[in-house]
């Protein structure tokens, strides 16, 4: 391991199943974290749905190497990132197996991060060959578990963050997302996929809960145009920026 290596805090976000919105929390939380003052860095490993360069806007990019080794594109907000996207075509990493998705992440995560202190890693869902060489190779100082109020969600979740137990990586805690729906027009919430389940889950589980962030409209069209709710200072930003002032305590 290199000292350069050896400073930086490699924190893991994922989630047991796909579309609960893993890749939101992780932008949103750089983005958070880069405005409180820390030199944070990104890492999409989702191979299977590389979300990060549309959620930064900075789709078609491409890396260059320098001494074998990638340079982080800079983002808007100041975030320097390489995502499993800006390697591939989208869709032809699917494919990959063991030693060629760890082998991928290695790249990303061994490259010229500099003075990044904070790297957040955004997994691929579940239990795969990422998240193992992730946990064996570079042992994270800890991982946040995203994951919807509902159950089936949240034992996809549990079983995650058993599988991060086993390797002895620390499980900073629980985010419930897509919580408490606001209708636009009447103001009514209500909640399509329950409410408290993670937070019920993370007392059961003897995790911490890291807080809960509303299904919001806004959130996805924000995502989708690459301008994150956490990068503004409206009552959006507000769920993100207090994660990640717990996921930095
Ligand atoms: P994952 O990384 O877990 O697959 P994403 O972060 O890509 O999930 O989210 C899936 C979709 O849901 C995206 O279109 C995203 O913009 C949207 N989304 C995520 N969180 C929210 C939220 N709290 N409110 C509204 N839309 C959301």
């Amino acid at each position: 391991m290199t000292a350069e290596r050896k400073q930086r805090r490699l924190i893991a976000i994922g989630s047991g199943k796909g579309g609960v919105g893993k890749s939101t929390l992780t932008a949103n939380l750089a983005i958070a974290l880069k405005k409180a003052g820390r030199a944070v860095g990104l890492v999409d490993a989702d191979i299977y749905g590389p979300s990060q360069p549309v959620i930064f806007g900075n789709q078609g990019e491409k890396p260059i190497a320098r001494d074998k080794k990638l340079v982080p594109i800079e983002s808007s907000f100041g975030v320097p990132m390489l995502s499993m996207g800006h390697l591939v075509e989208p869709g032809r990493a699917l494919a990959w197996r063991g030693p060629m998705a760890g082998n991928a992440l290695s790249q990303l995560i061994d490259a010229h991060w500099g003075d990044v202190d904070t790297l957040l890693v955004d997994l691929p869902p579940g239990t795969g060959d990422v998240q193992l060489t992730m946990l064996q190779r570079y042992k994270p100082m800890g991982a946040v578990l995203v994951s919807t109020p509902q159950d089936l969600a949240l034992i996809d979740a549990a079983r995650a963050g058993q599988l991060f137990d086993q390797a002895g990586v620390p499980v900073i805690g629980l985010v419930e997302n897509m919580a408490g729906y606001a209708c636009p027009h009447c103001g009514e919430v209500s909640d399509p996929f329950g409410k408290g389940g993670v937070e019920t889950a993370a007392e059961r589980l003897e995790l911490p809960f890291l807080g809960r962030i509303p299904l919001d409209l806004a959130i996805r069209q924000g995502s989708d145009r690459g301008t994150p709710p956490a990068a503004g200072d409206d009552a959006l930003a507000k769920p993100f920026h207090d994660i990640a002032a717990k996921v930095d305590e």
